[in-house]
């Protein structure tokens, strides 16, 4: 066979000046030109839709009672117009509600995309295309369960995220953190002995280099771990600002951080624009994360009335969990994680009955680590915090008043527009129930049987609508 230099170098040509048109529009982090083509794709076949719930009720995500049989049109991604008297069709589908609750799409601000699917051990063991694709299946599953948006508060998620918000595979809009920060030895550092030791500024293990947890010990190595989240996409920086239940070298009652590395993370994330959230459990964490201007703590179970006071007066964030006895089981019975989980569980209700006295701005999420199955109860976990509110009130929580935490993201935020309500302008996240959940909150735990309908971004996800 002759060997045809000229073609071969056509070819190699042709290869190059590809290469270089393609590094030359290299995009930058989020401006994937596929992302942007896709998005592109999404929004003019969006805009020319145009669907019309009529006769529903709405619970709006602010209001404590439903309206009365309404009409809502909803076109491209938005609410365009809700109305008490008929909207006409004007070629619009028509989805005839029966009397049923149209309410906003439901919202978790604590959530793990990347470890909810997979038991621990395979967390901390499996190859990162392994854990993206069971992240993937639980991300529709979080979905067809109503949770149209998550907050992401630890895991090498921006993948998923793109993923999901390209259309490649159905999820919920995802608010990421990326890799939770913490110290050596914190909740977080999930590394043996024989790890150790490390010197500054190298990355501590394959979580760190995987993007799941990062580890930093200095206000310089805060800094920039803080600031590589936002590289990727970080819409607000999540720090272990005290020792977890999960991980193996952190006592409860320890503060991991020093003042100045969390105010180190604070700087970086308000000169973006946005904020940090703590994992906290006790006064003395949570007091620490205050001073340095945190924002936003995530769980506080063993915190005091003098620190839910502070709280209050600084108008601080309080993100927390009923979390389900059944959390506990994802670690061996007797083991030191089991015994930290019966002692955080146990100042579950009284971080509610604090949050309730101090009038806290209180936001509701799960936290489900390491069990698809629990995952399913995601729900079920959400209607019991009937336990302290009424069902409007957890409802609002899940919803209008999540929604008002999302926006500490500023101008961070990947998706413009308000979510958590039902009102005209806000984007088009909506579930229709069968039934009225203000009346009976069950029906958000069985929402394979009580979602008729599942929209997000004016998508329709799943239509059970016509044959409930
Ligand atoms: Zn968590």
């Amino acid at each position: 066979m002759s060997i045809r230099p000229g073609i071969a170098f056509g070819a190699c040509a042709l290869l190059f000046s590809a290469a270089a048109a393609l590094s030359h529009e290299l995009p930058a982090a989020g401006q994937d030109p596929l992302a942007a083509q896709a998005k592109a794709d999404q929004a003019k076949a969006a805009a020319a839709s145009r669907i019309l719930f009529e006769d529903v009720r709405i619970f709006d995500g602010v209001s404590s009672e439903l309206s009365p049989p309404s009409s809502v049109l909803v076109q491209g991604n938005i609410i365009r117009k809700v109305s008490r008297d008929k909207i006409p069709a004007d070629g619009a589908r028509v989805i005839n509600g029966g009397g049923r609750t149209l309410m906003p799409g439901l919202i978790d601000m604590h959530w793990h995309s990347m470890f909810v699917g997979v038991p621990v051990a395979a967390a901390m063991t499996q190859d990162v295309g392994y854990l993206n694709i069971v992240a993937g299946t639980e991300a529709r599953k979080t979905l067809m369960r109503g949770f149209t948006t998550v907050r992401d508060l630890g895991g090498a998620v921006f993948s998923l995220k793109q993923a999901v918000d390209q259309g490649v595979i159905p999820g919920p809009r995802i608010y990421p953190s990326g890799a939770m920060i913490s110290v050596t030895s914190g909740h977080g550092d999930f590394r043996s002995m024989q790890d150790l030791p490390r010197a500054q500024g190298v990355p501590a293990s394959r979580h760190d280099i995987a993007g799941d947890s990062a580890i930093a010990d200095s206000p310089d190595e805060v800094r920039l771990r803080t600031r590589e989240q936002l590289m990727h996409g970080a819409t607000q920086i999540k720090l272990t600002a005290g020792g977890g239940v999960s991980s193996p070298h952190s006592p409860l009652d320890v503060v991991t951080f020093t003042e100045p590395e969390v105010r180190a993370a604070v700087e970086a994330a308000t000169n973006w624009g946005t904020y940090v959230a703590v994992h906290a459990y006790t006064p003395a964490a949570i007091q620490q994360a205050i001073k340095a201007g945190v924002l936003c703590i995530e769980h506080g179970s063993l915190m005091d009335e003098e620190t839910a006071q502070m709280m209050g007066k600084a108008g601080i964030w309080l993100s927390t969990q009923p979390f389900p006895d059944a959390l506990a089981d994802a670690f061996p019975k007797g083991s030191d994680q089991w015994e930290k989980a019966q002692e955080v569980f146990a100042g579950t209700d009284r971080t509610y009955q604090l949050a309730i006295k101090y009038k806290l701005k209180t936001a509701f999420g799960t936290d489900i680590l390491f069990s698809s199955a629990l995952a399913e109860q995601q729900g079920k976990i959400l209607a019991s915090l009937t336990r302290w509110y009424t069902p409007a009130q957890t409802l609002i929580m899940a919803t209008g008043t999540n929604a008002q935490l999302l926006k500490l993201s500023g101008l961070r935020n990947p998706y413009r527009g308000e979510l958590g309500v039902l009102r005209e302008g806000a984007l088009a996240d909506l579930l229709l129930v069968d039934g009225d959940p203000l009346q009976d909150i069950s029906l958000i735990g069985d929402p394979d049987k009580n979602f008729l309908l599942i929209m997000k971004d004016g998508v329709i996800f799943k239509d059970k609508a016509a044959a409930p």
